[in-house]
């Protein structure tokens, strides 16, 4: 129990505790290299199954969704549980991935702007690990500018029937289910003719295809949707308004980029001593910067979650963090690259293996979730209140917009 706490809080402590002890095992020695990095796709689909049956563990016990009402699924808690079971798993090797991205991007948006039935229905699913989501947004034409897609969804009866491209899709090869955006309103302003849809991945029609990295996994997916049938009942929001929905998954994407931090300090420290250079002042020195940094962002980070468990904005934009974040984990891999530099290339001890991917996936975060370019752009016209990018095209309808 740590020193003061209320009783309440410090029940939960010892349930989680418990819970751990019993569950995971305990952080070694060599873990502070662990990476969630994996070279085969078969490595890459065990760790995702390890995350989800480590979800529906969490779930069993009553600790998934700690802050979600209890109707579907959650425990109806308050962000202290959550604080409290992240201070107590932090001493576990508890595995960690991609569904809890998901969960993170797309339950507050069905709190949101879901209908009470899939809320429901899809909640309980999502934080038990029986669904895992993708995310199925970007295109070839349509990334930094998202409304710009051209994914079609046209109305048949009670069924959309969607044909159309998307890209960057992580972890769909592994989903059950997958959050869309597609253009059922050709005529109308890019943002304005845009429907979200919860897509069944199993779907005839649905082809996943594997991008395969130079690491040899497949982190994307390309997926093709030829004649998809979706129930009109898995529009989330309005039809034609799917713009709204999908900003909250971004905002919330950005939130949980930047929440996570990048807690590689000791891991610097470690390294900077292995190779004899603790003692350099500008190592030093980049050190402590970095230090800084990553208090400055648990704290931004905290403060971010808190508003949006309260279901508001709380006064952070979440672009700011997730650019923090994303200039963090450049330097901290510019840094790793200077002390510790050709390693990077060697395959072989635990330490390496983390520096391969600090190194050469330093910039993954100032793409992934919107680029560094874009959070500026979102900073300076919502933050500090600059006039937005001129478009030549405003109101103009989608069909006659140019698009990349
Ligand atoms: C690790 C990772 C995971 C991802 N996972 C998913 C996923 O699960 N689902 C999904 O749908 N997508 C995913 N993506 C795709 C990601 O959202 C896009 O890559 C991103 O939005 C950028 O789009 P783009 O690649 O088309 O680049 P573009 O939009 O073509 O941008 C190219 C360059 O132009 C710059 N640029 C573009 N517009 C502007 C502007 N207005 N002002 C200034 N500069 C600009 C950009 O900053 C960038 O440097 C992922 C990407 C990464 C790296």
């Amino acid at each position: 129990m740590a020193a003061g706490e209320p009783e309440e809080q410090a029940r939960f402590r010892a349930e989680v505790r418990a819970f751990l002890a019993a569950n995971a095992e305990p952080r070694r020695e060599s873990d502070p290299w662990a990476v969630n990095f994996h070279t085969t796709d078969e490595e890459a689909r065990r760790h995702f199954e390890a995350v989800r049956a480590w979800q529906r563990k969490l779930f069993d016990a009553g600790l998934a969704g700690l802050t979600y009402p209890k109707e579907y699924g959650g425990r109806g808690g308050q962000p202290w549980h959550e604080r409290i079971y992240n201070e107590e798993a932090a001493a576990y090797a508890v595995p960690r991935g991609y569904i809890t991205s998901t969960i993170a991007m797309l339950a507050p948006t069905l709190l949101a702007h879901g209908t009470e039935e899939q809320r429901r229905h899809y909640l309980p699913r999502m934080l038990s690990g029986e669904d895992a989501w993708c995310q199925l947004f970007s295109e070839p034409g349509a990334g930094s500018d998202l409304a710009s897609l051209a994914c079609r969804a046209v109305r048949d009866g009670d069924e959309f029937v969607v044909d159309g491209q998307k890209v960057w899709n992580s972890g769909a090869q592994y989903s059950d289910r997958g959050m869309l955006l597609a253009r059922t309103n050709p005529d109308a302003p890019k943002h304005e003719g845009i429907t979200f849809l919860l897509v069944d991945m199993r779907s005839p029609g649905v082809e996943v295809r594997p991008l395969v990295q130079a690491t040899g996994a497949s982190g994307f997916n390309e997926v093709f949707l030829t004649g998809v049938r979706v129930p009109v009942s898995d529009v989330v929001g309005e039809i034609d308004g799917g713009w709204a929905p999908a900003r909250t998954v971004l905002r919330h994407e950005s939130a949980f980029i930047g929440g996570g931090g990048v807690q590689v300090n000791p891991r610097l420290v470690a390294l900077a001593r292995m190779f004899g250079a603790a003692g350099d002042p500008v190592v030093r020195q980049r050190v402590a910067s970095h230090y800084i940094r990553e208090r400055v962002l648990s704290l931004m980070g905290e403060r971010i979650k808190a508003a949006a468990r309260r279901g508001g904005r709380g006064g952070l934009d979440p672009s700011l963090l997730k650019l923090f974040v994303a200039e963090s984990r450049r330097l901290s891999g510019d840094l790793a690259a200077a002390i510790a530099g050709p390693h990077a290339l060697v395959a072989g001890e635990p330490f390496q293996r983390w520096l391969h991917a600090e190194v050469v996936g330093r910039f993954a975060i100032s793409i992934g979730g919107g680029t560094n370019e874009v959070q500026r752009n979102n900073v300076a016209e919502r933050v500090l209140g600059l006039p937005r990018e001129p478009n030549p095209y405003q109101g103009r309808p989608w069909r006659e917009t140019p698009r990349s």
